[in-house]
């Protein structure tokens, strides 16, 4: 019977960057998913690596996230070493642009805000940031310059991440369905299979990313909800767009530099359960907002649509840590964050399957916050 210190299951990014983690810590891992590995929400992604929180209920993630970008270059160089596959790790910032109401109130709204949380981000007079990005159009009314954020190629990373973990010795298995958890008493002892196969591990990291829900002895702990994205991908041989750029309605997130230029927009936030399908309407919603951002993409080619399923949260945040459950560890539900916070994810868990210690206070993603919800729901009133 084959057995392994640590038994990942899903192979997106979170998976693959844990998986890497514990085999350069030497410990025997396995990654287990039940397609090929990467081909659900990290193969869709933008690839932004923005720790700005996009709603009030976000802001609790801003530490994690700024610790997550704090270690990306080390990790780029790690994974690209590693695997000997680029990642499309790019630094230069992220605009902001504000094109609809009282924008001059808005926008010192947001650099108070922003910095206020310990991000840079520097208000930019609409001639410079039309400088230092052509293609903007006439509709932006204010503008920030946020110069830390950085962006990578999704696809590109999650690649080279699990290759960079089966480089280090890491096992990579696709088409294994784990449909429950081995349990012996209050001790995980692995995962049981669709084909009805026990696989045994000390350590059972659950990294399903949206589908966390629906392994039955899971869900109390990682109550994920799948949350629609719709992505385009243009062909734009306009003036070459440096950097990301972001409005109330979406977002552009430009490959390479060169023209004719990639350039990947989004995104839609939809409820429509585990239903993976591109929808005219957001198609519309998407590249109206790329071209109310840049009109010269008006005349750009489409040519690839997509759309991918975020794990969402109730409370919107990550789903981070060991449970009350012997040998079984979380790391799910990154929601809209997950390509940016795959480095401290990995070190966090990496810490705690070796070390039982985390250099960051995780307390707020435990898992067991949502059985304490459950607890005081049932409390009488
Ligand atoms: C349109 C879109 C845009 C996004 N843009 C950004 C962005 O710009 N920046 C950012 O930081 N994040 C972004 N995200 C969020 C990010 O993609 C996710 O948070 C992240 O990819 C989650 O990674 P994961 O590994 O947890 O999940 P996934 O990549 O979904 O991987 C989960 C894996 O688990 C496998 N699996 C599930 N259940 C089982 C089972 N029972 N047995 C075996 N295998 C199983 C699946 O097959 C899958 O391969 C975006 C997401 C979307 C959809």
């Amino acid at each position: 019977m084959k057995t392994y210190d640590v038994l990942i299951v899903g192979g997106g990014i979170i998976g693959g960057s844990i998986a890497f983690e514990l085999a350069q810590r030497k410990l025997r891992v396995a990654v287990l998913d039940r397609q090929e590995l990467m081909l659900e929400a990290s193969w869709a992604a933008a690839g932004m690596l923005s720790p700005a929180p996009d709603c009030p209920a976000a802001i609790p993630l801003v530490p994690l996230g700024r610790a997550s970008l704090a270690l990306y270059p080390k990790f780029v160089d790690a994974v690209e070493d590693a695997s000997h596959l680029r990642s499309g790790y790019r630094t230069g910032g992220a605009l902001e642009v504000i094109c609809h109401g009282d924008a001059e109130r808005e926008l010192s709204t947001l650099v108070a805000l922003q910095r206020g949380l310990g991000l840079a981000c520097e208000p930019l007079p609409l001639d410079e940031a039309r400088y230092m990005e052509p293609t903007l159009g006439r509709d932006a009314r204010a503008a920030a310059l946020l110069p830390d954020e950085c962006s990578v190629e999704p696809r590109a990373l999650t690649s080279a991440v699990l290759a960079a973990a089966g480089s280090a010795g890491a096992a990579l298995c696709p088409g294994i369905d784990v449909i429950a958890l081995a349990l012996d008493g209050k001790k995980c002892i692995g995962v049981k299979t669709s084909n009805g196969e026990i696989i045994h591990a000390e350590q059972v990291v659950l990294a399903t990313g949206c589908w966390s829900s629906q392994i039955p002895e899971a869900a109390p702990y990682a109550p994920t909800i799948p949350v629609r994205g719709q992505m385009a991908a243009l062909r734009h041989s306009g003036t070459p767009i440096r950097h990301v750029l972001r409005s109330e309605r979406g977002y552009l997130v430009p490959r390479g530099s060169e023209s004719p230029q990639i350039v990947v927009v989004g995104s839609t936030i939809e409820s429509a359960g585990y239903e993976k399908r591109v929808t005219s309407g957001g198609l519309e919603k998407i590249l109206s907002a790329a071209n109310e951002l840049a009109p010269e993409l008006a005349k750009a080619e489409i040519i690839e649509t997509w759309c991918g399923l975020r794990p969402g949260t109730p409370d919107q945040l990550p789903i981070l840590g060991p449970v009350d459950i012997d040998g079984l560890v979380f790391a799910t539900g990154h929601y809209r964050n997950g390509i940016l916070l795959a480095p401290i994810t990995a070190k966090l868990i990496g810490e705690w399957i070796t070390e039982r210690r985390v250099s960051l206070d995780w307390e707020a993603f435990s898992p067991l916050r949502f059985l304490r919800a459950g607890a005081d729901r049932s409390v009488p009133a």
